[in-house]
């Protein structure tokens, strides 16, 4: 019989805990001709969250348990989801329900037809902040344009993959993963499947701006070495106004114009803007150097404190 294993991350989410559970379950049920495994990863909550699940894998032995030692992030959570994975295939999924686990249905079907990755594209987005809206909008068209990898756009981490693509995730090293942008990277049979994503169950989003920017960051310096090229570009863009400057001065100079002091402010506002770009440029470089940083460390993704129903080979 083939095996489906579903991996959640959960951060705080002491409200949605036993509703994720049931609603999973219930499809899970009803998919009777499949064995299933729910993989929940406790990404260092400090509520009720590890209590929940530790009552619910001591009456449900399909339900395993990882614990983060502290919050390492959702992506941290996934990949350490997808390292236990032994289904013949992955659902991932978030746990307050924006995410309808009843998709699950017309996933399988598409990878019981030999589609490798299914992805769910949200059509619409209910219960979100216009500016959560516009700005994940942005994000994926800014994204698309950067980087040198088709990323599907309006596209989260909700999808189903082969067990082909767990292990190719698996064998990457890499830290600071962005694994929507992965998992197109692969390759693979890929399809899109579009959902309406739902309001969420209870509770607050768990991706505060701070967090939302530094996965957008890890997304675009990830998948794009564009951002270096136009800093060139920026750059000579502002020599060549520089040497402009240099002629227009010096013929002002020739030929005694004497219109140069009254250049003063033009002068000081080439210098700050020129200063405020090499800041700029000098900062991007500098992410890229902090991500090369962080993979030469070999310090681990996270840290697993606690496993509830996994045995170790
Ligand atoms: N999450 C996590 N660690 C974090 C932040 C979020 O494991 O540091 C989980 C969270 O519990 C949820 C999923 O990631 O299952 C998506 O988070 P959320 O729903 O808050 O994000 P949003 O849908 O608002 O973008
Ligand atoms: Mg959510």
């Amino acid at each position: 019989m083939k095996k489906i294993s579903i991996v959640i991350p959960m951060y705080y989410e002491e409200e949605v805990v036993n509703e994720c559970y049931i609603r999973t379950k219930v499809v899970l049920n009803s998919l009777s001709n499949y064995e299933h495994e729910i993989i929940f990863i406790n990404d260092g909550s400090k509520d009720k969250t590890l209590d929940l699940l530790e009552e619910i894998a001591k009456e449900d032995k399909n339900v395993k348990v990882l614990s983060f030692s502290r919050n390492f992030g959702h992506q941290a959570a996934v990949t350490a989801g997808l390292k236990y994975v032994t289904g013949d295939c992955a659902l991932i999924i978030d746990c307050d329900m924006q995410d309808p686990p009843e998709l699950l249905v017309d996933m399988l079907r598409l990878w019981e037809q030999g589609n490798e990755v299914i992805y769910a594209k949200r059509k619409s987005r209910k219960g979100e902040s216009k500016f959560k809206l516009l700005t994940a909008k942005m994000f994926y068209r800014i994204l698309n344009g950067l980087s040198d990898v088709d990323i599907p756009k309006d596209t989260g981490d909700f999808r189903l993959v082969d067990r082909k693509v767990v292990d190719t995730i698996n064998s990457m090293p890499e830290h600071n993963k962005f694994l929507r942008g992965l998992f197109s990277w692969v390759g693979y049979k890929q399809i899109p499947i579009e959902y309406e994503r739902q309001e969420r169950f209870a509770g607050k989003t768990k991706y505060p701006l701070k967090k939302m920017l530094k996965l957008a960051s890890d997304g675009i310096i990830s998948f794009s070495t564009k951002p270096l090229k136009i800093i060139g570009g920026i750059g000579f863009v502002s020599i060549f106004i520089s040497i402009a400057l240099l002629i227009y001065a010096l013929i002002s100079y020739i030929f005694n114009l004497n219109n140069l002091t009254a250049g003063w402010t033009s002068i000081m506002v080439a210098i700050t803007f020129f200063a405020g770009v090499q800041l700029v440029s000098i900062w991007m470089i500098s992410e890229y150097i902090a991500r090369i940083y962080d993979d030469t460390k070999k310090r681990p993704e996270y840290i697993i404190d606690k496993k509830i129903n996994i045995e170790e080979e």
